[in-house]
């Protein structure tokens, strides 16, 4: 767990070689341009200013598939920035990620890499052009991992001809391969990507806002039983993203309905086993016990299923019919 301030900078398309259909790095990132080291640095200083920072995280594009050069001119400005204290984050891609370029992120103090496997499945793959194969991701992680590198992943949810199949297949690979954290992010679609030509002439049809959290709470069930830690569910938008995001299951509460369908699930499994639930629950957990908008306590009520609810002051507790149930939050 990282202390201290996480100063994200975001490098929109950095480093990409081709254009991934659903992508839009502007929406994802605020940033129209490549940021020199002089806006980095008022940018650093800004978040420094709100406390001590712990991490420099290298966000959006392929920072890896930069020229070595800037590369370098990136990650020594963080090194310089956290004079030997705190640790760097990076996102990139599979395919961009090489003996030697791990030799580089190691010189330079990189801690923690998010990989953007997105699916492991070579159709997903192709239909969302990313260029690389599952093999590539399994390649990548067994590299950094055996390297000494905090490993994350990013898997995408209804994706062009992803299945929940698929995702599960995904998670299944990434809990193999032991990573150690992953983001879920639902497929949404923005103003003029390849996705959203695809919606235009009817060959792709967005998730649900229903489906995209049955889905997703399904892939966050098995990575976390699993211990892999799951550090965000869909995506922040602020709201110059908001604008240019014409369809997709996009909702401010999505990381809690995910968490919710979760619990709700695994509790009506132990009600199958006993006939009724007895759940315990520090009151903070309450949220997740009761579902978005009391949803769970409307659905066992409706499956006919007897529950009885016992807020405790006892921290940290949450327990059906006895069975700790703290991985579900
Ligand atoms: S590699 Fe990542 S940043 Fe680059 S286009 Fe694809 S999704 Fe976007």
């Amino acid at each position: 767990m990282i202390k201290g301030t996480i100063v994200p900078i975001f490098l929109p398309y950095a480093g990409c070689k081709r254009r991934c259909v659903f992508c839009d790095q502007y929406a994802a990132t605020g940033l129209d341009h490549l940021p020199e080291i002089a806006e980095l640095e008022a940018f650093y200083n800004v978040w420094a200013s709100r406390g001590d920072v712990g991490e420099v995280a290298f966000y959006g594009g392929t920072i890896t598939g930069l020229s070595k050069k800037r590369l370098v001119e990136y990650l020594s400005w963080a090194r310089n920035k956290l004079g030997g204290e705190g640790s760097i984050r990076i996102s990139t891609r599979p395919d961009e990620i090489d003996k030697e370029i791990v030799s580089i992120l190691k010189e330079f103090g990189v801690r923690h890499v998010e990989i953007g496997v997105q699916s492991f499945s070579d159709s997903v793959l192709e239909a969302a052009n990313r260029g690389h194969s599952g093999n590539d991701a399994e390649k990548a992680i067994r590299l950094l991992k055996s390297s000494g590198f905090i490993v994350g992943a990013h898997l995408m949810i209804g994706l062009p001809k992803s299945s929940l199949f698929d995702e599960l297949y995904s998670a299944e690979q990434l809990v193999k391969l032991n990573v150690d954290t992953c983001r879920i992010h639902p497929t949404l679609v923005f103003k003029g990507t390849a996705l959203h030509r695809m919606v235009l002439q009817g060959r792709y049809t967005p998730l649900s806002l229903e489906e995209a959290v049955e889905r997703s709470s399904a892939v966050y069930s098995l990575l976390k039983r699993s211990g892999v830690r799951v550090i965000r569910i869909g995506l922040f938008l602020e709201a110059s993203a908001l604008a240019r995001l014409v369809a997709g299951p996009h909702h401010p509460s999505l990381g809690h309905m995910v968490k919710s369908v979760a619990f709700y699930k695994v509790a009506l499994e132990l009600a199958r086993n006993e006939d009724h639930i007895e759940i315990r629950y520090d009151k903070r957990y309450e949220p997740i016990v009761f579902g978005y908008k009391r949803q769970n306590l409307e659905k066992w009520k409706k499956a006919g299923i007897r529950f009885s609810l016992s807020p405790t002051s006892d921290e940290g507790i949450l327990t059906v019919n006895g069975e700790d149930l703290r991985w579900v939050v």
